[in-house]
């Protein structure tokens, strides 16, 4: 059985959607499990959504969730021959409840509410793929992931419940196969025991495709995308980008871990533990062969790859009491840092010192320099680049830091770390 994995851009408009139906028929011996992400960017627009709901903005409200529906309604017109009134009465019902919320009082709980709205690009996604497909007389069916993938309720970026939902998978979900070729099912989305829709963090449709290839034992995740597979660096940062054709799973989650956002960090783990190998590959060209993610260690090196994370700023702390920075200021530091949210992607200390790298995001940075000034003396640099090199050597250093100066390196020995700024 294969799992494979369609993103936002690969069901964006009507000829993506028949593009998709393309490469299904393309494995036609084969039995599949499809997760499909919300179309486009339907995702962004239902947090515009939840956010106008939650400050009471009735009027962008409807005017959102119209153009929501309308965005569907033109795909699902243009995919079909004859009006689809099943599906135009679909989206015509999902419309009615969602404008009905805005005249109830709603849960205070931001965070739920968020899960059982935004939850439903995936929802509205899968059904239109599944006629379709049917349309085109494949044999699939529409499954409710929230069937089968169990979490807890922690809304938005919910933890899977790995025992309960093999249960279900291998009790209600294997039979489906008996009769059908392929099922479509969202991802993303899970459900708590109560069947209260979560989602499992954004860009979270990678690791459903792993939950699934995990739990059914696949043969293979193939993730489709708009790229020929997984390159050494941001196109959008680098030019003369190479496609990476061969892989670890510990490769990928170190490339993840610095930052590399093809692939949803957890989605690698679960099929590294099953041994199941992971392409990503492109649905432009499908045939080519993208990048083939598994055990084999050989070709790692093969490549250097560069992770980019711009508008960083460095962060040092000295202790107001002359004390030395260890465990005790340590831990008290981190605790500070965990509790307003931030990610750590750099650091250093010394006996007085402890200087760390953050996203410059002034909304967390006030609140957190408030926290910190109470005990520590805190100076920061801003409008800082860091840049992340897998299997460096000289010449990728220096390509990197031309007319640049250099805050700071660490170096292992697989990896360079270089934190530096534009020379003015
Ligand atoms: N639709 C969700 C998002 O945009 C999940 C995904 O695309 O992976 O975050
Ligand atoms: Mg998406």
């Amino acid at each position: 059985m294969l799992v494979f994995k369609f993103g936002g851009a690969s069901v964006k408009d009507a000829s993506a959607v028949k593009n998709v139906a393309q490469i299904i028929s393309m494995f036609p011996t084969k039995k599949k499990l499809v997760v499909v992400s919300a179309m486009g960017k339907t995702t962004n627009a239902l947090e515009e959504v939840v956010d106008a709901l939650c400050t009471n903005n009735q009027e962008s409200f409807r005017y959102l969730v119209e153009e929501i529906i309308k965005y569907h309604l033109k795909i699902v017109d243009q995919l079909f021959l004859e009006r689809h009134e099943g599906l135009i009465a679909f989206l015509e019902d999902i419309k009615e409840s969602l404008l009905d919320k805005i005249s109830k009082p709603i849960s205070e709980k931001y965070d739920y509410e968020y899960d059982q709205i935004v939850s439903l690009g995936e929802i509205i996604s899968t059904k239109i793929v599944e006629e379709y497909l049917l349309d085109r007389t494949i044999s699939a069916k529409w499954i409710d992931t929230k069937q089968f993938i169990r979490t807890d309720n922690n809304y938005r970026n919910a933890t899977v419940d790995w025992n309960k939902t093999q249960e279900l998978i291998n009790t209600n979900l294997l039979p489906l196969f008996k009769s059908s070729d392929v099922l479509i099912t969202q991802g993303f989305i899970g459900s708590t025991p109560e069947g209260f829709a979560t989602t499992l963090g954004r860009e979270g449709s990678d690791y459903t495709a792993g939950i699934y290839a995990f739990c059914l034992n696949a043969e293979s995740v193939t993730i489709w995308k708009d790229v020929p597979g997984m390159l050494n660096a941001d196109p959008k940062w680098f030019d003369r980008t190479i496609k990476l054709n061969q892989i670890s799973f510990q490769e990928a989650i170190e490339l993840a871990y610095y930052g590399a956002t093809v692939i949803h960090p957890k989605t690698i783990k679960p099929l590294q533990n099953k041994n199941i190998p992971l392409y990503v590959k492109s649905f432009v060209d499908p045939s080519a062969s993208g990048t083939i993610i598994s055990s084999v260690t050989e070709f790692d090196h093969l490549v250097p790859s560069f992770i980019f994370k711009m508008n960083q700023i460095k962060v040092g702390i000295t202790p107001k009491d002359f004390s030395f920075i260890v465990e005790e200021n340590l831990s008290h530091l981190f605790n500070i840092l965990s509790n307003a949210g931030v990610q750590i992607n750099l650091m250093q200390n010394s006996a007085i010192s402890f200087d760390f790298v953050i996203e410059n995001k002034p909304s967390v940075i006030k609140d957190l320099f408030s926290q910190l000034e109470n005990d520590f003396i805190v100076s920061i640099e801003e409008g800082l680049e860091l840049v992340t090199i897998r299997h460096y050597d000289q010449a990728t250093i220096d390509r990197v830091t031309i007319d640049k100066q250099i805050i700071l390196t660490q170096k292992s020995e697989q990896t360079a770390r270089i934190l530096m700024k534009n020379v003015k």
